[in-house]
């Protein structure tokens, strides 16, 4: 299962980055979640809370953002949500185009022990 392997290497991540900053307690982890990521939040989430329970000692939530797939334009630089994967520009039918967002799995905060966030990781 694809998911599985996601949340692996995400707990993972954050447990590395945890560390770095001299542990704690994780309370909350946020993910954006593409639409064009193929990812099924359902089974994230699924996944998420089977592997938390043995990966770390403490209760974790986890916050699910799923984001549209935006694109911008090539020709007109226009920047449009794609819906239904219609990869063209509504302005000037080109589909000349390049997904800006909603791609991908993306770690976006961490928070250890409720009130000390580790904003803006990179994945
Ligand atoms: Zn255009």
């Amino acid at each position: 299962m694809h998911e599985r392997s996601l949340v692996h290497r995400l707990l993972q991540q954050v447990q590395q980055i945890v560390a770095d900053d001299g542990g704690g307690q994780v309370t909350e982890i946020r993910v954006q979640l593409g639409d064009l990521s193929g990812v099924e939040p359902l089974l994230f989430q699924v996944a998420f809370e089977e592997m938390v329970s043995v990966m770390f000692s403490s209760a974790c939530q986890l916050s699910l953002d799923v984001v549209p797939v935006t694109a911008v334009c090539d020709h007109c630089r226009q920047q449009f949500e794609i819906v239904d994967f219609q990869f063209r520009c509504p302005d000037c039918q080109t589909g000349a185009v390049q997904v800006v967002q909603g791609d991908q799995v993306k770690l976006i905060s961490i928070n250890v022990n409720s009130d000390n966030p580790v904003e803006g990781v990179a994945s």
